[in-house]
């Protein structure tokens, strides 16, 4: 396995296209298919209340503010209804952390999506989010994760690491969970039997040790667990947040490239590693599936956070497959769990 000083050589390496085949290489390994996935659902931003006030954040509204909202349960099942009538087959539901929204509120909205649409896979909720129930509702994580599932909850997005590194978070996210909290999430949700991902938010002037600590504290969990069905790189958009105004600049697609490639050198124990076309644009995404990207994630049909912060890339399913082809892969649909038992 890559060591530490391994991967800090490798990002102050300029030979991006050895650091991108090498990746290419082990992608094959893990991937000998050729096949390239992408999912079809839908981002639903139940709330954007929060109390955490992320300097990189263009999407929250603090607690009483008059553009803040709350989904109503019906607005929420008519959203799901348009995904299902896309063919999507998940939804992923994330808000700001509400300060006032009990379990019973979560677990009442679950069961009534589950109710509805029984085949729809319910990815929701990230590591803080989780967190603030906990604390709102005063349970344990085990407790409110625990009774989550039971009303219908699937798996748990890698939302909310942005580096895991308490060093950066204090400096970008001083509220929000630490790199231990975001951890311990994950962790009981494995022991409870769920699957989740891992994201990482990079370019906002942490340094390559930093970045490379959040690939280790992945790698670990990962180790311990085998709980991460995927690992999500993307690079912080700087348009309408606070912190874009202190952070040098946005992360150039070379950037993007070598670290999506030593993402998927160093995380060697997680199978799927995605290439981001939301914030990366269309054929940087494609150069992607070269430098150790399996997968393109979603079509969107909505997200509200990214597009907050100035990512203005659109894509239908079409498109997508037809860079994935372009690239030499097949394409082929997901589901959140990322199978691919679908007839295309
Ligand atoms: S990133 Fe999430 S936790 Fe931070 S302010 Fe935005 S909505 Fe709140």
């Amino acid at each position: 396995m890559m060591t530490h000083r391994e991967a800090c050589d490798l990002f102050a390496s300029e030979d991006l296209i050895g650091i991108g085949m090498a990746a290419d290489s082990l992608r094959r390994k893990l991937h000998p298919e050729d096949v390239v996935t992408y999912i079809i659902d839908r981002n639903i931003n139940y709330t954007n209340f929060c109390t955490e006030y992320c300097s990189f954040c263009a999407f929250y509204r603090p607690m009483g503010h008059k553009e803040g909202y709350v989904l109503s349960f019906e607005t929420i099942l008519g959203k799901i209804q348009e995904t299902v009538d896309l063919g999507g087959t998940g939804v992923l539901m994330q808000g700001g952390l509400h300060s006032e929204l009990k379990i019973e509120w979560y677990e009442d909205m679950l069961r009534a999506c589950k109710r509805r649409f029984p085949n729809v896979h319910l990815h929701c909720f990230s590591a803080p989010e989780v967190t603030n129930i906990a604390e709102v509702s005063g349970l344990t994580l085990h407790d409110t994760i625990a009774r989550l599932r039971d009303a219908g909850l699937d798996s748990i997005p890698g939302g909310g690491a942005e580096i895991l590194d308490d060093a950066v978070r204090h400096r970008i996210s001083r509220l929000k969970c630490s790199t231990g909290e975001w951890v311990d999430v994950h962790r009981t949700a494995h022991q409870l039997g769920m699957r989740t991902t891992a994201t990482m938010m990079f370019g906002v002037d942490e340094t390559i040790e930093q970045r490379v600590n959040h690939l280790e504290c992945v790698r670990r969990l990962q180790e311990e667990t085998g709980g991460f069905t995927a690992f999500i790189p993307w690079s912080f958009q700087r348009e309408n947040t606070s912190l874009g105004r202190f952070v040098k600049s946005e992360a150039t697609a070379v950037e993007y490239l070598k670290t999506l490639a030593i993402s998927r050198l160093y995380l060697e124990n997680i199978l799927n590693v995605q290439s981001s076309w939301v914030t990366q644009g269309l054929k940087t995404c494609q150069l992607g599936l070269r430098f150790g990207g399996n997968d393109v994630g979603s079509i969107m049909i909505e997200e509200n956070v990214v597009s907050a912060a100035g990512a203005r890339n659109h894509a239908s399913e079409e498109e997508l497959r037809r860079i994935i082809r372009d690239a030499g892969f097949l394409p082929k649909q997901r589901d959140t769990l990322y199978r691919t038992y679908f007839l295309n």
